[in-house]
C-alpha cells in the first residue's frame, strides 16, 4: 500500500525544499507589489523594496496581511492574475457577516486537488477507494475540496454534500464499499448517533477512514470517532482564505499535522507582538502562499493558535508538523481575564467519554456584571449511572476538572441524551450572550 502520494515533494530534503521556496519567494513579492494595489502600498508603507528579499528569514519583514485586508479587497481587488485566468470563486462567510472571495486558476485547482489526495492517502485512502463527501459543497471549500482531491488520486468520490441524515447512513453502508469518508467531527458523530437509532452498527461497516476538518477538534474526540465509527479518524487543516482543506494533514503517525511546505510557507507569530516565536512555542498561525496565482496572500494570520512540533516524524515527510489547532483566537472566550476556547473544555469533558456524550455547548451570559458561563453535556446514553457513582457526583468532578484546569468556575449542566440541538455542518459550541 502506497502511504506517501508524492514523494518527492512530501520527502523533500530540506535544504532543498527551502531553495525552492526562497526562490518562489523571490518572485512572489515583485509579482503582488506590481499587480496588487494594496500590497504596492503595504510593502511602500513598510520601505521594503520587492526586490530585496535575498533569504528566506527575510520572510519576517513583510508586512501581514489579516482578514480585514480581505474584506476591504471585495471582490476581486487581491486578484494577482486576470479574470480570464480565474476558474473558480470560494468565498468564507465570516461569521460577523462579510465575506471576503477567494479566486483559484487552473494551477491553483490542481495544487489545491494534490494536496488533497496527499491528504486522503497519508490517512490511508487508495486507488480503487470509494470516498464519502459530506462536507458542504458550494461556497464552501470543504466540499469540493475532498471531492477534487479524491478523483485526483483516482479514487471515487460520492458528493453527498451535508444534510439528510438517514441517505448519509445508507450511503456509507451500501456504497462505501471499501474506502473512507470526510465531514466535520460533529457531523460524523451524529451520523454514527442517527445510524445507532435506526438499528445499524457502523463499526460493521467497510469504511476504513475518516477525515474530519473544518472546526477544531481533540484527542477525545478522535478516540470516539475511531470507536463509534469502527475507523481511523485523521485531521484534515484549511481555510478558504489560503485555498481550502490540505493546507495540512495528518499522516498515520498521528501526531500533528504536516503543512504542505511546498505550497504553503508558515510561521507561528506572538498574538500579542506579532514576532515569530521560537520552535515549540504557541503563537498564531501565520502563511504565505508562495505559487498561488489567483490570490496569493503574505503572512496572513490565520488568527489560529498552534504551535510547531520540531521533531522530524517518523513517516518519512520533511514538511514540518504544527500540533493540531486549540482554536482561533477569535473564538476564544474571555471570562472575567481568563482566555479559554471551547475546545479546552471539549478536552476535559470527553476524559468522562464513558459517561458523557461528545455533545455539549458553552453558553455565556452577564450575572450582574459578572461574566457568567453554563457548560451543558449530553450524559452518554449507554451509562449505567447506578453502576459507579452518582450524577452529582460526576457532575461536582468534572466542573472541579474544569476549575482547576482553566482557572475558571463554570454551571456544569449534565443534560439528557439528544438534548442538544445538532447541525449538519459546523456545530455550534458556543452561545454568547453578553
Ligand atoms: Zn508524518
Amino acid at each position: 500500500m502506497k502511504k506517501i502520494w508524492n514523494e518527492a515533494a512530501e520527502c523533500m530534503p530540506r535544504a532543498q525544499l527551502e531553495a525552492m521556496q526562497l526562490e518562489q519567494l523571490k518572485v512572489l513579492v515583485p509579482h503582488l507589489y506590481n499587480t496588487v494595489p494594496q500590497y504596492k502600498a503595504k510593502l511602500d508603507a513598510a520601505k521594503i523594496d520587492p526586490h530585496g528579499i535575498k533569504v528566506l528569514s527575510d520572510l519576517k519583514y513583510l508586512p501581514y496581511t489579516v482578514k480585514q485586508d480581505l474584506r476591504d479587497a471585495f471582490p476581486y481587488k487581491m486578484f494577482a492574475a486576470p479574470m480570464a485566468d480565474i476558474i473558480r470563486l470560494h468565498a468564507s462567510s465570516g461569521t460577523t457577516g462579510s465575506i471576503s472571495v477567494t479566486g483559484y486558476t487552473r494551477y491553483d485547482i490542481d495544487t489545491w486537488s494534490e494536496c488533497v489526495a496527499r491528504s486522503i492517502v497519508a490517512a490511508g485512502g487508495e486507488k480503487d477507494d470509494i470516498i464519502h463527501v459530506a462536507y458542504g459543497y458550494g461556497i464552501f471549500t470543504g466540499g469540493l475540496g475532498l471531492h477534487y482531491g479524491a478523483e485526483w488520486m483516482g479514487a471515487c468520490a460520492i458528493p453527498v454534500g451535508g444534510g439528510n441524515t438517514k441517505r448519509q447512513v445508507q450511503f456509507l453502508r451500501d456504497l462505501v464499499t471499501k474506502g473512507g469518508m470526510g465531514c466535520t467531527p460533529s457531523y460524523a458523530l451524529l451520523i454514527a448517533e442517527a445510524a445507532r437509532e435506526l438499528g445499524e452498527d457502523p463499526t460493521a461497516w467497510p469504511l476504513r477512514y475518516g477525515i474530519y476538518g473544518a472546526e477544531p477538534w481533540s484527542e477525545n474526540i478522535r478516540t470516539e470517532l475511531e470507536r463509534q465509527l469502527g475507523i481511523d479518524a485523521y485531521d484534515i487543516y484549511g481555510l478558504s482564505e489560503i485555498m481550502g482543506p490540505g493546507v495540512g494533514f495528518e499522516c498515520e503517525v498521528k501526531n500533528g499535522l504536516h503543512i504542505q511546505e511546498d505550497h504553503f510557507l508558515f510561521e507561528i507569530v506572538d498574538q500579542q507582538t506579532g514576532e515569530p516565536v521560537p520552535d515549540g512555542e504557541y503563537g498564531e498561525l501565520v502563511i504565505t502562499t508562495p505559487d498561488k496565482q489567483g490570490q496569493p496572500l503574505l503572512r496572513y494570520n490565520t488568527r489560529d493558535v498552534t504551535r510547531v512540533i520540531p521533531e522530524p516524524c517518523s513517516c518519512g515527510r520533511t514538511h514540518r508538523r504544527i500540533e493540531r489547532v486549540t482554536g482561533r483566537t477569535d473564538d476564544m472566550i474571555i471570562i472575567r481575564g481568563v482566555n479559554v476556547y471551547p475546545s479546552q473544555i471539549e478536552q476535559i469533558l470527553m476524559s468522562y467519554s464513558e459517561q458523557l456524550a461528545p455533545q455539549y455547548q458553552v453558553i455565556v451570559t452577564k450575572h450582574g456584571s459578572m461574566d457568567h458561563m453554563e457548560v451543558q453535556v449530553e450524559l452518554n446514553p449507554t451509562f449505567d449511572f447506578d453502576e459507579i457513582r452518582s450524577l452529582e457526583a460526576l457532575r461536582a468532578e468534572a466542573r472541579e476538572a474544569i476549575r482547576t484546569t482553566l482557572a475558571v468556575n463554570v454551571e456544569l449542566n449534565i443534560v439528557e441524551p439528544h438534548s442538544i440541538e445538532r447541525t449538519q455542518g459546523k456545530a455550534v459550541r458556543l452561545i454568547d450572550k453578553r
